[in-house]
């Protein structure tokens, strides 16, 4: 086999489950991560496989969610993510949702103590050079400037990713359960909740 390293540029949820694969195949990983040297506008620490909007995995279904379904799959293959997210769930209903930082922070050690995975803190500023044998560009919506200039060039493309959706976190002492209440979607208990997971809050459109 081929034991030139696989360069793996961005240490999120595609490059970490990348890195992982890779080195659990036996083949050397350089993973290139480059915060903290250079952060995004939405990841706040240098955690490896930092979630930086949704807690939420969506449906952990494997009987009648595809979703549900691709979580089964991704366990049978030995996944970094989904061990890391099982090990960190928070009650969710019929939905695998995890703690941020115990994730992050497992997916981190994971991939610091593997014998084959090398991490380096740096921003690759264009694409893979030609001395890489092998790379994965892994690098999200939040790819940095140099690179996401250097794929757009190549590809043609104006724009790699855009802005759809917002999670802001919540405090629950900012929360009057005089109004919300707890329930979760379809009353549904799932793999670790009570059926009452989520908080509700009813607005009308001028609120929300
Ligand atoms: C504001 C916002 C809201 C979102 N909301 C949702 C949501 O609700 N649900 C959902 O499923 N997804 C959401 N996403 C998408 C979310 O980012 C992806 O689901 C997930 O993080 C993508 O994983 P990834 O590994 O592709 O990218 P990321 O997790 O972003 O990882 C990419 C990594 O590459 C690093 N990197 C970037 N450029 C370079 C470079 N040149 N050199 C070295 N390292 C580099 C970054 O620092 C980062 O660590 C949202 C994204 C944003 C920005």
């Amino acid at each position: 086999m081929n034991k030139n390293p696989i360069h793996v540029i961005g240490g999120g949820l595609a490059g970490s489950e990348a890195a992982w694969q890779a080195a659990e195949a036996g083949v050397p990983v350089v993973l290139h991560e480059m915060r903290p040297i250079r952060g995004t506008d939405a990841h706040k620490t240098d955690g490896l496989a930092e979630l930086v909007c949704s807690n939420s995995f969506r449906s952990d279904d494997a009987q009648t969610n595809a979703v549900g379904l691709l979580h089964a799959e991704m366990r049978l293959a030995g996944s970094l993510i989904m061990s890391a997210g099982d090990a960190h769930q928070v009650p969710a209903g019929g939905a695998l949702a995890v703690d941020r930082d115990g994730f992050s922070g497992a997916v981190t050690r994971k991939l610091e103590a593997h014998p084959l995975i090398t991490i380096q803190r740096e921003e690759v500023l264009g694409l893979p050079p030609a001395d890489w044998d092998q790379a994965i560009i892994a690098t999200g919506p939040l790819t940095a400037p140099g690179l996401a200039q250097s794929i757009a060039e190549v590809t043609g493309a104006d724009a790699l990713a855009f802005f759809d959706a917002i999670a802001p976190i919540v405090h629950f002492d900012t929360i009057d359960m005089g109004i919300c209440w707890f329930q979760s979607r379809y009353d549904k208990v799932g793999p670790g909740g009570t059926g009452k997971d989520y908080i509700n809050c009813p607005m009308d459109k001028e609120q929300y």
